[in-house]
């Protein structure tokens, strides 16, 4: 039987957790980008769009892909998954 103990994580948020899992529900949603399409990408094509400005599907949107292609740190196995992402909220890489 497992008893669920209230807790409080450095940030001061108090939560209820049954298990040794030491994570903060609210601090991993704090954690997640908010578009979450970061999250989908390797990490030095994060970095690349992060260190460009580029943190939003918004800011994503007013890029071409060829554009995005000139950072370092894309593949090309970025861009399909960044143009899925822009769909989902129907969005587009911008053509010029
Ligand atoms: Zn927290």
């Amino acid at each position: 039987m497992s008893e669920k103990n209230l807790r409080i994580c450095e940030k001061g948020h108090k939560y209820y957790k049954s298990s040794d899992c030491p994570t903060c529900p609210v601090c991993e949603a704090q954690n997640k980008p908010k578009s979450g399409f970061l999250s989908l990408i390797s990490a030095p094509a994060r970095r690349a769009l992060e260190n460009a400005g580029i943190t939003t599907l918004e800011k994503l949107a007013k890029q071409s892909e060829k554009d995005i292609l000139k950072l370092h740190g894309i593949g090309k196995t970025a861009i399909p998954k960044l143009r899925e992402a822009l769909k989902a909220e129907n969005l587009s890489f911008t053509n010029s």
